[in-house]
């Protein structure tokens, strides 16, 4: 038996800045054959810190075995060793589980916690994290990681440990420990020859955030800056960047191809087919929707059960057909369970597969159906009724929104609105046709 002590903690190769968390401390203890008897409190209150945290079968026993062997200041080394090597089975690196987890990241980024940056990699995670109010690093740490845990063990069907007990964290000091956290935390894909560079690794804060400016955050300004548009930010992330420009070329044969075969988030999982879209693709309108439903999931086809009808009534009103000069798509390809919302990772994870199917199309009109279609053209989220009865844009084209058919059928006093809003529909592709 051994008391925790700097001996002890130099063992583990921690730093006095590095501290493994109480109930995290039994399993690194159990592993390493030293049983501490008390630990000395080193949690700092507020602050920015480095944790990383990795699954369960990401260091093999003979590593752990060999770790006992080396002198402590050569087992940090070691362990990124093992980490970088890809040990186990990388389960981060299947694309439904790192979203799932990037996700669950970004859910209380500016709320419980900032996230200066964070990178998954295929068996384990960095944060540069700093805590809010009174969310404590341990109660966030705890909860993602129990959260995560059950979510991946869903997906992959499997029950059992999938993260290591012990998380480490390193109170950053000063702008220079930050700096240099950031950096290790960007280039961590590139140093494990996972990407060229840090912007083309679809799950670090880089590659993630498409289009913005990736680079370290100023800790001088922390205490009085917010984290800025989390809402957009969410819906502006896309896959790889490499996948983007990929899907960016593809013709239509492709395109279709690559969405009956995409496994890019969890919704693949319970899909029956994917469900691209129907119509006219050379159409001067397109009506984008949210995401199939059971009917649509069966039939392959978007809008086809009692919403279909209504919407397909909605275009005879204004003299148009389904199929004929109008092409109509959802915003996610396959069915999310239960028919709820598409989450943001799975909106963004589709992106660009709309993006595409609006390019070859290149509609002069574009119609959002409902606040999900809204919210991922606008790229901000605001009620239909403060959207509705303009001429928006998106990419440089014409954008209406109006309410989605299946609400309408729940909202029969709304339909005076719809109606208003085809008017203009029809007025605005005319005005666009025959400028
Ligand atoms: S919803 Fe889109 S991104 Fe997700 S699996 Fe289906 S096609 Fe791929």
């Amino acid at each position: 038996m051994k008391a925790y002590s700097q001996e002890w903690l130099e063992a583990l190769n921690l730093s006095p800045l590095w501290r493994a968390r109480d109930a995290e401390l039994a399993a690194a203890t159990e592993q390493l054959t030293v049983a501490p008897t008390s630990l000395p409190h080193l949690k700092a209150e507020g602050g920015i810190y480095f944790v990383t945290f990795r699954l369960a079968d990401s260091l093999p026993q003979t590593a752990l075995e060999e770790l006992r062997e080396i002198p402590p200041e050569a087992r940090s080394k070691k362990i990124e060793h093992y980490l970088d090597a890809g040990h186990g089975e990388c389960a981060l690196s299947k694309p439904e589980i790192a979203l799932m987890l990037v996700h669950a990241l970004k859910t209380f980024d500016g709320e419980r916690y900032v996230l200066h940056d964070w990178v998954v990699m295929p068996n384990h995670v960095h944060l540069v994290i700093e805590p809010r109010g009174a969310h404590s690093l341990s109660d966030i740490l705890h909860s993602l990681k129990s959260y995560t845990a059950t979510e991946a063990n869903r997906i992959l069907g499997r029950d059992g440990a999938f993260w290591q007990g012990e998380s480490y964290d390193r109170l950053l000091r000063n702008q220079d420990e930050f700096d240099r956290c950031v950096q290790y935390v960007q280039q961590n894909p590139v140093k494990a020859n996972l990407a060229a560079a840090p912007d083309q690794y679809a799950y670090g804060r880089a590659g993630f955030v498409a289009g913005k400016d990736a680079g370290a955050t100023d800790v001088r300004h922390l205490e009085t800056s917010e984290t800025p548009g989390i809402e957009a930010e969410q819906l502006s992330v896309a896959p790889a960047t490499s996948a983007v420009s990929e899907i960016a070329q593809m013709d239509w044969p492709q395109l279709k191809q690559a969405v009956a075969a995409c496994t890019l988030c969890p919704l693949h999982a319970n899909r029956t087919q994917a469900v691209f879209g129907v119509g006219d693709e050379q159409a001067d309108i397109l009506f984008v929707g949210e995401a199939p439903g059971e009917e649509e999931d069966q039939q392959g086809e978007p809008f086809v059960g009692q919403a279909g009808k209504l919407l397909d009534n909605m275009l005879a009103s204004i003299e148009l057909k389904r199929r004929q000069k109008v092409y109509i798509a959802n915003v996610v390809k396959c069915r999310p369970p239960d028919n709820r919302n598409p989450e943001h990772s799975e909106i963004a994870a589709c992106a660009p597969y709309l993006d595409r199917q609006i390019a070859l199309i290149a509609p002069k009109l574009i119609v959002a159906l409902g606040k999900v279609a809204a919210t991922r053209l606008l790229g901000k989220e605001a009620s239909i009724a403060s959207l509705r009865g303009q001429l928006l844009e998106y990419q440089g084209r014409a954008l209406i929104v109006t309410y989605h058919p299946a609400y309408l059928l729940r909202t029969l006093q709304d339909k005076a609105k719809a109606w208003e809003d085809l008017c203009l529909i029809k007025r605005t592709l005319r005005g666009l046709q025959n400028p």
